[in-house]
């Protein structure tokens, strides 16, 4: 339960009409002030309260056995159209029994950051949180600096973590732990119900949606930032946008975060931390996989030995239709491709995103084609792979004109770049002017297809834009 919430001046500022019609709202017979007043909070009050609940976490390899949220709280469960069960959270509310020395409060910069990279992550295809609304709450909330207080408003299918888990775990309360394990297998895996061992089954369901999520996040350049164990879910889906954001140039070790000064969370790094991350889920779980010590952590050991074949699996999916490739049986000679293009991304500093623009149009003219041996510096190891590339693909124009419809429909042309986001609240935080945020969230809501007037979306910052680190803002 939370104290009292007391947003001075609650106001509606963005509203996700297309979720909220998927949740059953009924966005006409809205009105703007009573929903302000939900989205801050102050409604919450005479109806039962915010919920907040408590979690541990390993934060940066450290084990942290108490913590929770601290300044987010449950407001409800809906069933949305598709039948499916949802949390509505509200971030940045106000303080809770975790807000330990903090004040629960979100200023508005991380708030917006959080709406525009989740929803940008939904439409790209990733299993993410939703945001259904932005709302100011007329306070200021004291960082390094003075900011505007906001509330975002975020939908999850649970927010179920490894550090729920962890916390059951670290106490020794195992009947705890098994409540919480049948409800996480009802309400995400109720398949694994029939398996002969259902906590395993709960520990393989968990351990195939993290690594294709950590392989779809790989595909489009995404860097979380803070892969804690309190921050990964059971459901798969990516949670807790703080110091996110994804790269424009391709870079193996590129850390935005402000925090991660060892780059445990760098962009390559993301993979191994995964299968670690999972590692502490399955730790929790072997008491209830079987009585037998020995027996339970062999069966832990087998499944966590799947994360690396699954990955791999999932990763070659992602990224061989960005280059155009149909998988066939020699998935290592696609993936030796690729980690070349890579490499080559890597030595000349190439935008990842642009690159598959790049690409694309190089396989169907000439001119495409000299400016993409531009774009590496003329490298003849670039005409090499090239060649190898097309011997791939084939090249009759039947086979070209596929893997250019492949292509287009798996590379991105617009994603939240930071230099944008950072504007875009830069601009709503100075001057309370929203427009630059609509603007982005035009590019990034049909980010495959090609806008009139959004050139400037597309493209890598001049290096004057350019944004090197970003920050939790809690
Ligand atoms: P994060 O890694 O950003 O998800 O946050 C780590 C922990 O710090 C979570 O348990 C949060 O609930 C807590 N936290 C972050 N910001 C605040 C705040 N302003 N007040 C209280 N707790 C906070
Ligand atoms: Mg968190």
């Amino acid at each position: 339960m939370m104290e009292p919430v007391t947003a001075k001046e609650p106001k509606l500022v963005f509203l996700n009409e297309a979720l909220g019609t998927e949740l059953g709202l009924d966005i006409d017979a809205l009105d703007k002030e009573y929903a302000a007043r939900v989205f801050t909070g102050a409604e919450a009050q005479s109806e039962g309260g915010l919920l907040a609940m408590t979690y541990s976490g390993h934060q940066f390899g450290q084990f942290n056995p108490q913590m929770g949220d601290g300044r987010a709280a449950l407001l409800g469960e809906v069933i949305d159209i598709k039948g499916q069960r949802q949390d509505i959270q509200l971030k940045g509310a106000g303080r809770t029994a975790f807000s330990k020395g903090g004040d629960g409060k979100a200023a508005l910069g991380p708030v917006m950051r959080e709406y525009i990279i989740s929803e940008a992550m939904h439409a790209l295809g990733v299993p993410t949180t939703r945001s259904l609304a932005v709302a100011t709450t007329g306070e200021y909330v004291y960082r390094d600096a003075v900011l505007p207080g906001a509330v975002l408003t975020r939908i999850a299918s649970s927010h179920l973590r490894i550090g729920t888990f962890q916390f059951f775990a670290a106490r020794g309360d195992i009947e705890g732990l098994k409540i919480l394990a049948d409800y996480a297998i009802d309400r995400h895996y109720p398949d694994t119900k029939t398996s002969p061992n259902q906590y395993l089954g709960l520990l393989e369901k968990v351990i195939s949606a993290q690594a294709s999520l950590i392989s779809k996040w790989l595909s489009i350049g995404f860097i979380h930032g803070v892969m804690n164990t309190d921050n990964m879910t059971i459901s798969g889906e990516t949670i807790d946008y703080g110091p996110c954001a994804f790269m424009d140039q391709y870079d193996h070790n590129k850390v935005f975060s402000s925090i991660d000064r060892q780059g445990r969370y760098a962009f390559g790094a993301q993979p191994a931390i995964g299968q670690w991350n999972l590692s502490r889920l399955a730790e929790t779980l072997l008491p209830l996989m079987d009585d037998d010590e020995d027996k339970a952590l062999e069966m832990a050991k087998t499944a966590l030995d799947q994360y690396g074949p699954i990955f791999m699996a999932s990763w070659t999916q992602e990224m061989a239709p960005k280059f155009g490739m149909v998988p066939n049986k020699e998935p290592e000679t696609d993936r030796e491709i690729i980690r070349q293009f890579l490499s080559l991304l890597q030595k000349h500093n190439v935008d990842f995103t642009n690159s598959f623009q790049s690409l694309t149009i190089a396989l169907m003219n000439e001119e495409g084609l000299k400016k993409v041996k531009a774009i590496f510096q003329e490298d003849g190891s670039f005409d090499i792979w090239f060649e190898q590339w097309k011997a791939r693909i084939g090249s009759s124009e039947q086979e070209i004109s596929v893997a250019c419809k492949i292509m287009t429909r798996a590379n991105p042309i617009y994603i939240p770049r930071n230099h944008l986001v950072e504007e875009a609240i830069d601009v709503a935080t100075s001057k309370g002017d929203f427009s630059f945020m609509e603007k982005l969230l035009k590019a990034i809501g049909t980010p495959f297809e090609k806008k009139a007037g959004f050139n400037r979306y597309e493209l890598p910052p001049k290096p004057e834009e350019e944004v090197h680190q970003t920050f939790c803002g809690t």
